[in-house]
C-alpha cells in the first residue's frame, strides 16, 4: 500500500479516516460475516485503495462503491475497469445518503466506515424506509460497544436505540490497530448487525420514537418522566409509565428496547 501510494503521489488525509485494511484474514472475516450469495447486492461505503473491495466484487452479484477522494476514485477505476458487476460514485456518502430516499432492501452494507462519519451514516441508513437486510461495518471499538450495548450498560445510548430499532447485533470482533495502514491511534471492531424480520414500529410511529429517545437521553443522570414532560402532558406520562409498569423514578438508561417501543405506541397510537 506504501508503494502504491508513493507511486501515485498520495498523501493520506487524515480528516477523512484514510487508514486501510491491510490484514487478508481480517478482510476475510469481514467478508465471511456478509454471507454473500451470488445474487447479492453489496453496498460498500469509502473504498480506499480497494482491498474489501476485490472481496465483494468476487463474491457479490452487485457492488456499488462510494468514495469521496478524487484521487481514490481515479485509482479504484484504472484497478476495476471492465468489472462489469462495479459501480464506482464520487461523492460524499452521507450526503448521498441524504439527497433522496434509496431502496436498500435487498442490500448489504459492507464497510470499513471514515470513523468521523460512522454513526450518522449508519443511523441514516438504519432509519430509511427501505434499510439494508444487513450491515457489517468495521469502526472505532468504542462506536461498536455502543451498537451491541443493553440496557443499563455503560454504552447505552441514542445510537444504541435508533440502530437496534431495527437491527439484531448479531456478533462482533476486534481489529488489532496494526491491520491497517497507518495505524489508527483509536481500537477498532467490527459489528455484524442483521434486519429484524418483524418491525418493532410502523413507520409512521418512528419520528415519535426518535424525540422520546432523544428527549429521554438528552440528561443522562436525570429522571426520564421530568425531561419528557418537557414536551408531552405530565398526566399522559404517568398513565403511560403506570400502564407499562415504569416507576416514574426510573432513568432513560435502565429501560430496554421493547420500553421505548411500547410507549411510543402509547404516544403514538
Ligand atoms: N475500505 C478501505 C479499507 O478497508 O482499506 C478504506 C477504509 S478508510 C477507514 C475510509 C475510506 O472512506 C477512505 O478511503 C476515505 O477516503 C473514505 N471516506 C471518508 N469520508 C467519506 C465520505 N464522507 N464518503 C465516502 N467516502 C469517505
Amino acid at each position: 500500500m506504501r508503494e502504491l501510494l508513493t507511486k501515485r503521489d498520495i498523501q493520506l488525509t487524515k480528516s477523512l479516516g484514510q487508514n486501510f485494511l491491510h490484514d487478508g484474514n481480517q478482510l476475510r472475516r469481514i467478508v465471511n460475516a456478509a454471507e454473500l450469495k451470488p445474487a447479492d447486492r453489496a453496498l460498500e461505503i469509502g473504498p480506499g485503495l480497494g482491498p474489501l473491495t476485490e472481496l465483494l466484487v468476487a463474491e457479490a452479484g452487485e457492488v456499488l462503491a462510494i468514495e469521496k477522494d478524487g484521487r481514490l476514485v481515479s485509482f479504484l477505476r484504472e484497478q476495476f475497469a471492465g468489472r462489469a458487476n462495479f459501480t464506482l460514485l464520487h461523492d460524499d456518502a452521507l450526503e448521498y445518503l441524504r439527497r433522496k430516499e434509496h431502496d436498500w432492501q435487498d442490500w448489504k452494507l459492507v464497510a470499513n466506515l471514515p470513523y468521523s462519519v460512522a454513526s450518522p451514516i449508519l443511523v441514516e441508513l438504519a432509519m430509511s424506509p427501505r434499510r439494508p437486510e444487513r450491515m457489517v461495518t468495521t469502526l472505532q471499538l468504542e462506536v461498536a460497544q455502543r451498537l451491541m450495548a443493553r440496557a443499563d450498560d455503560d454504552d447505552y445510548g441514542i445510537l444504541t436505540l435508533l440502530v437496534q430499532l431495527d437491527y439484531a447485533p448479531k456478533e462482533w470482533f476486534k481489529i488489532p490497530a496494526g491491520c491497517f495502514f497507518p495505524s489508527p491511534d483509536v481500537d477498532s471492531a467490527c459489528v455484524v448487525l442483521t434486519r429484524r424480520p418483524e418491525p418493532f414500529l410502523r413507520e409512521d410511529q418512528r419520528p415519535m420514537f426518535v424525540r422520546i429517545v432523544k428527549r429521554a437521553f438528552s440528561q443522562r443522570r436525570k429522571m426520564m418522566l421530568k425531561l419528557l414532560k418537557q414536551e408531552w402532558p405530565v398526566e399522559k406520562l404517568t398513565a403511560a409509565f403506570a400502564e407499562l409498569g415504569i416507576s416514574t423514578m426510573e432513568r432513560a438508561e435502565k429501560l430496554g428496547l421493547e420500553q421505548f417501543t411500547a410507549l411510543t405506541k402509547i404516544l403514538h397510537p
